[in-house]
Parts: structure tokens; C-alpha cells; sequence
């Protein structure tokens, strides 16, 4: 089932369980009232997804902080996947929490996109999640952000997970020079579609289907283009808001995240991902 409405989808919770250092959300822990507020939203978002029956739709997570660690964004993952109509419902994930709810999902619609931090758990307590997922059959991809210092680790890892379970690797791009050659060809040899992501990639005027049949949605439905253009283009809890989406070029210089540059059309970026470039699951993994 081919989607035509891939929905970026942010709530209002921000807090996290870990306390990565370079991540501005470390250990900021959501007020009770703000929770409640993020479940209200969340459940509105699922409630207008169930209307809307006749689009097929794919539906990634994108929190500021660890949502899957909140029984109410596990219970929206439950429902999503058992829509007839909803064709993927995935999620960015520390991969913290309990796995068991995973077990009333529609797990062929669920996938996961799996972060690994390796100054925040043990590879060997990360691994045992990725066996998890592995045993209930529910599709996953693994990441981590490309320091340098991390890159021993993240072979190892290469090395323990099972050859077809794509691991992905956000390079750091501030300073041109932060890689030499040979971290680029380690690199490469972790995840072959790096070179992806080592560059921002020269977007304005280039046709993207960000704003179009993608698009993000915040808590209160707002709709931006993407995560990127914080322009907003309508409601989805307003009548006839599909009026809004149309074709349409960048208006941002250039485009560094694969949330968002997936969907610049000339990068073709669905000929590697095919039906899974919003779980970042690459269809070749060589
Ligand atoms: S797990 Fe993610 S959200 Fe949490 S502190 Fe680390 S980078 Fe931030
Ligand atoms: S290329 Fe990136 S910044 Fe531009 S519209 Fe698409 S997703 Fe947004």
C-alpha cells in the first residue's frame, strides 16, 4: 500500500530520560499538566486520523524529547497500526522503554527509528532491545550522531547486529574539515548511504514534497511544510486545509536532515528507501 500522506508529527512534550550533552532536552522532565496536555493533543491527532479514511497514510513520530517512554504515545502507536487505512506508524526512539506493548500493535505497520547513545546505556543493554524488536518481527533502523570518538563503537555495533539491520549514521557538518578521509571511509563502511548525510544539500528552488504529500503537524494541529520552514499553511482540524497542499519548491538555501531532505525530489532518495524513508530503513544495506 503506497502512502500519499506521509505526516511529521511533533506534540508539546519535550522531556527526555537521558542527558546526552549535547542535546538541549538532557534530562528535562515534563510538568504533570504539560503531559496531560501532550496526551490531549496526541489523542486528538489519533481521533482525526481514524476520519480520515480515504487517504493511505504513514505517520512518523518526531518528539523533542523520549515519547515511548509515555504510555499514552504506546497506546497511539496500538491504535494507529490497527487503522486500515494507516500504512506505517513509526517513531524516534532512545529505545528506553518497556517493548511489551508492542505485542497489540499491528506490528508489520509499526517500524522504528532506533537511536543509540552510547554515553547514555550499554551497548550490550541496546543490543538486547534490538533482539526484542528482532523477535517480535517488527522492523527497526539504528543510529547514532557520527562523533569521531564514537566511531570504534559504532563498528562494534556493526559488527554484533544482524547484517540486514541498517545502521545509519548522522555526520556532524558545523566544520567542513571535522573528517578526514579515512573517517569517511569508516564511515561509509557502517552505513554505505552516509555520504547522504555528510553534506546540507542545496535546496532552494528544487522541487520537495514537504508541504505537498508531506508534511508536520504540531500539538495543536498547526501545519508546517516541515520541521524547517516554520511557516504555517493551515490546520488539520480545519475544514478543506487539503487546499493548502500543493507542489511546491524550497524556499530554505539548503537541506541537512533526512526528515526533511528525503522528500527533495532530486535526490531520489526513494530509490534507496523505498517505503521506508520515514523509519530511515534503507532497501540496500551494501
Ligand atoms: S536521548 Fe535524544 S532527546 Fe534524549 S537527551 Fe539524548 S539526544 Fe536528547
Ligand atoms: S528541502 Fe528540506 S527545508 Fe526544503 S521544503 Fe523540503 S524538507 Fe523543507
Amino acid at each position: 500500500m503506497s502512502i500519499n500522506w506521509s505526516i511529521l508529527y511533533r506534540g508539546t512534550l519535550s522531556g527526555c530520560n537521558y542527558s546526552c550533552d549535547y542535546c538541549p532536552f538532557a534530562k528535562k522532565k515534563d510538568s504533570r499538566k504539560v503531559l496531560e496536555k501532550d496526551a490531549q493533543e496526541l489523542n486528538r491527532f489519533v481521533n482525526w486520523v481514524e476520519t480520515r479514511k480515504k487517504e493511505r497514510i504513514g505517520i512518523l513520530f518526531t518528539p523533542w524529547g523520549e515519547a515511548l517512554i509515555r504510555r499514552h504515545y504506546q497506546e497511539a502507536m496500538i491504535r494507529l497500526s490497527q487503522m486500515p487505512h494507516v500504512c506505517k506508524v513509526s517513531i524516534q526512539t532512545n529505545l528506553s522503554c518497556s517493548l511489551n506493548w508492542l505485542e497489540n500493535c499491528c506490528k508489520e505497520k509499526v517500524a522504528l527509528w532506533a537511536t543509540y547513545h552510547p554515553t547514555q546505556t550499554t551497548m550490550h543493554q541496546f543490543l538486547k532491545k534490538c533482539q526484542q524488536l528482532d523477535a517480535f518481527q517488527v522492523k527497526y533502523s539504528v543510529g547514532v550522531v557520527g562523533f569521531k570518538e564514537a566511531l570504534r563503537e559504532i563498528e562494534e555495533m556493526r559488527q554484533k547486529l544482524p547484517e540486514n539491520t541498517y545502521i545509519w549514521i548522522n555526520a556532524l557538518k558545523k566544520d567542513a574539515h571535522y573528517y578526514t578521509p579515512e573517517d569517511i571511509y569508516r564511515m561509509t563502511a557502517i552505513d554505505p548511504h552516509v555520504s547522504y548525510n555528510l553534506i546540507n544539500h542545496i535546496s532552494k528552488g528544487f522541487p520537495c514534497r514537504a508541504g505537498h504529500t508531506t508534511f508536520s503537524v504540531n500539538g495543536s494541529g498547526d501545519i508546517t511544510r516541515c520541521h524547517f520552514i516554520k511557516v504555517a499553511i493551515g490546520n488539520i482540524y480545519d475544514a478543506n486545509f487539503e487546499q493548502n497542499l500543493y507542489p511546491r519548491l524550497c524556499t530554505n538555501d539548503t537541506c541537512g536532515c533526512h526528515i526533511g531532505y528525503v522528500h527533495l525530489e532530486k535526490l531520489q532518495l526513494e530509490k534507496v528507501f523505498g517505503d521506508r524513508l520515514l523509519e530511515r530503513i534503507a532497501l540496500i544495506n551494501f
